[in-house]
């Protein structure tokens, strides 16, 4: 299976079909990608219930698997959290639809709330100068145990060489990493359809349908802890994607101090 475990839509796309067939062109035969709201429910609700292919969803609605094309999307919330100094962004996956997760909370209670709804916790882009958590974790490293992955690799952050931090994050991180298991995933963190897929983790099995969403995310744990190799792939996000969305955490940043 290959799984671009980091993207986004833009807000109240509504184009599943194009999604799933760019996804599925990339991630083929059998892929998986999380497409992740922020502070609304904003971009995977709509997507998933706009018109098109015939799709099935788990008991609480946080995965959509599209059979023809051997297809998961997995809801994701990326909300913009309070550290100690600072602010960074972390990423709930397996949350259910509908469910949204507050923004702006201190990150001891973000973390509370994605586990509180059943969702699991990916570290993303440690090594972006803004609105990353490594801050905290690097002072706490014993608040990994709540997660199952770090993010070795984000397409977006090549636009600050983000991804040579991240692997010095890394190395400092490496014991408690292994201590709790954390897999480690890469993400396109697409905010456009065709920036969906180019980046992915790949794993020798593939997650069945199961209606139970428990079991599922718990399957998906499994999978994403034992650590995939990774395919770093993808341009550079134009300048209307990703570089607009750093410009806006940048402007949000300047805005708070
Ligand atoms: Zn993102």
């Amino acid at each position: 299976m290959k799984a671009d475990l980091h993207a986004h839509v833009p807000q109240g796309y509504a184009n599943v079909n194009k999604v799933v067939d760019t996804a599925s062109s990339r991630l083929s035969p059998k892929g998986l990608v999380v497409i992740a709201n922020f502070n609304e429910l904003d971009r995977y609700e709509p997507l998933i219930s706009a018109k098109g292919y015939s799709r099935y969803f788990t008991s609480n609605g946080s995965a959509c698997y599209f059979p023809e094309q051997n297809l998961w999307i997995i809801k994701g919330a990326e909300p913009m959290a309070k550290l100690d100094e600072g602010e960074g962004e972390i990423l709930g996956i397996g949350i259910p639809k509908g469910a949204r997760i507050n923004y702006q909370k201190p990150i001891q209670d973000t973390i509370k709330e994605i586990k509180d709804l059943g969702g699991k916790i990916i570290i993303v882009h440690p090594g972006l100068p803004v609105g990353s958590t490594a801050p905290y974790f690097l002072k706490h490293p014993e608040q990994l145990e709540n997660a199952i992955g770090i993010e070795a690799y984000n397409q977006e952050g090549q636009l600050f060489r983000a991804n040579a931090t991240t692997r010095q994050i890394l190395k400092k991180l490496a014991p408690a990493i292994q201590k709790y298991h954390l897999g480690l995933t890469a993400g396109s963190d697409a905010h456009y359809p065709f920036e969906l897929g180019l980046t992915y983790s790949e794993w020798d099995v593939f997650l069945p349908f199961d209606e139970d969403s428990d079991r599922f995310i718990q399957n998906l744990e499994v999978i994403i802890r034992n650590s995939p190799r990774i395919h770093a792939g993808g341009k550079i996000a134009g300048p209307a994607g990703s570089g607009m969305h750093i410009a806006k955490m940048l402007w949000h940043k300047v805005r708070q101090n």
